[in-house]
Formats: structure tokens, sequence, C-alpha cells
């Protein structure tokens, strides 16, 4: 049997875990967006909100007197949308980034949603306060990721179209 003390110490490894693995995909798009300087600057912000994200939930974890997530909690889950990232450049790799940052930002949303609730129900305060902290910079994020995907598809395809025309050249 797993209490609901057990159920909420999982969920805040596994956003532990989460941070971990967003600031390895952030680190990894930004290689990728040297024609798309305004993505890049934002995600460059992110991965410093990111890193102290996951700092927060780690005195989280120390606080509650419990150890910060193993590698093994964060395998697996992620580990498609990491390939989809990590491949050779498959040409359109600022619109897979596109898709994969704003589907991501949504999942941080829903798992911290779903620990301010956990946090409450167990009258864990603080870290009710540190998880809306860290969701009021995912929805941020998500919100300016939305607003970029038209300008970013249109930049994309201009892009695509001068491309194509100096090859034939
Ligand atoms: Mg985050
Ligand atoms: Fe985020």
């Amino acid at each position: 049997m797993t209490d609901r003390r057990e159920w909420f110490i999982q969920w805040l490894r596994d956003a532990h875990a989460m941070e971990q693995q967003a600031e390895t995909m952030l680190n990894g798009q930004m290689e990728r967006l040297e024609n798309y300087p305004e993505l890049r600057a934002r995600i460059a912000q992110h991965v410093e909100e990111t890193r102290l994200q996951a700092a927060r939930l780690q005195e989280c974890l120390d606080q509650l007197g419990e150890s910060t997530s193993s590698m093994k909690d964060a395998g697996g889950k992620l580990t498609a949308m990491m390939q989809s990232l990590s491949g050779v450049f498959a040409g359109d790799e600022v619109m897979k980034g596109s898709l994969a940052s704003y589907t991501f930002e949504h999942m941080e949303i829903a798992s911290y949603k779903i620990l301010i609730a956990a946090a409450e129900a167990l009258g864990e305060e603080q870290v009710a306060s540190v998880c809306r902290q860290n969701l009021e910079e995912e929805e941020a994020m998500a919100e300016w990721l939305s607003e970029q995907l038209v300008p970013t598809t249109d930049r994309f395809l201009s892009r695509a179209e001068v491309d194509a025309d100096s090859a034939k050249r």
C-alpha cells in the first residue's frame, strides 16, 4: 500500500526529474536556433528558470527528509520526446522543437497543478508555494511559446523558400 504522502513525495521527485530533463532538452534546442535569436534568447532565460525550479524542488525534498530523484525516475517517460529532438538535422528542427517545447510546458503546468492540489491536501504549504512559483514561470513560457507559433512558422517557411531558391542557382 502506498499512502498519500508517498504519492506526494513520488510526484515531487517526478517533478524534479522533469526539470532536469527540461534543462537537457532546452540546451539541446538552443544549439539549433542560430537563425532564431528571439527564440534562443527566451529559451536561454527559461534554462535559468528551470535550474532554479529544480533547485527549489530539491530543497523541498531535502526539507521533507527525502532523497532527490534518481536517474531511474527520469528514465522512460519522456524518452520519445527526447529522441525526436536528439536526432540528426531533419531540416525542420525549429518546428519540431516548437511542438516539443509547447507540449513540454503544458506537461509541466499539469504536473504543478497536481502537486499544488496534493500539497494543499497534505497541509504542505511550503511545497505548494514553491510549486505555484514554478507554475507561474511555466505558464508564462507556454504563453510566450504559443505566441511564437505563427511567426516561427512564417519565418521557417520563408527561409525554406530562400534556401530552395539559392540551391537552384
Ligand atoms: Mg520547468
Ligand atoms: Fe518549463
